[in-house]
């Protein structure tokens, strides 16, 4: 939490308890569902939190704008993002229904009001568009970009053409040489901002919609 609270110094009150009431939430919630490997639930601050809360080091979103969590899980990146952003609205979807409904529980048991998850794919979404499409440990890059282009908004309303944020691990020249020579693209390498060993090698890649 201690990192949490250095990157993001603005936090109200209300914020701050939302975040810290993740870890029981989740521990409660991964008894049912597994969403957060059991493992890993000890560091659901260092790895999972903090890792979905970089985005606010190459961003401020606007009020209002709309963003889609494709292949949320059990909430991340999109559970932490609607915690710091009040007044963005996001649509969580994954096409799993039993992640869903942990999604839902902790949208309730946190009062979030600028939330709503629905278990649907991604390519199904019909009538609904987005300034950003956000998503962690999805799908390749590739397809990642086939299935939100359609879904994102032509209007800008940020200082960011709209576009997706990918976060990604691993290999990301292989992810890279995915991705068509014309498409606009920005890495931002996470080692930037945490000295972590688990950030090392990771990055959020942004695809221009
Ligand atoms: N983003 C979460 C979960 C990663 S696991 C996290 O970082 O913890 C990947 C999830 O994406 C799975 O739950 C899977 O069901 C979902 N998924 C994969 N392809 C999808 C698609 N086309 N539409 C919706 N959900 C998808």
């Amino acid at each position: 939490m201690e990192k949490i609270l250095q990157l993001l110094p603005q936090l109200s009150q209300q914020q701050v308890e939302q975040l810290e009431a993740l870890k029981d939430l989740y521990t409660r919630m991964n008894e049912k569902v597994n969403v957060i490997s059991r493992k890993d639930i000890d560091n659901i601050y260092d790895h999972h939190v903090l890792h979905s809360l970089f985005i606010n080091n190459i961003i401020s979103f606007t009020n209002g704008t709309d963003i889609l969590d494709l292949g949320t899980g059990g909430g991340f990146p999109g559970i932490p993002m609607a915690i710091i952003y009040p007044d963005v609205r996001f649509l969580l979807v994954d096409g799993r229904g039993k992640k869903i409904m942990v999604v839902q529980e902790i949208i309730e048991e946190l009062g979030l009001k600028n939330v709503t998850a629905k278990h649907i794919r991604a390519e199904e979404i019909k009538n609904r568009k987005f300034d950003y499409v956000v998503c962690r440990a999805v799908a390749s890059i590739d397809k990642l970009i086939s299935w939100s282009r359609p879904l994102l908004k032509n209007k800008q309303n940020n200082a960011i053409p709209n576009g997706i944020f990918a976060w990604k691990g691993g290999n990301v020249k292989k992810e890279l040489e995915l991705i068509p020579r014309h498409e606009y693209t920005e890495t931002y390498p996470l080692k930037e901002y945490s000295n972590y060993e688990y950030y090392q090698e990771k990055y959020i890649l942004y695809i221009q919609g």
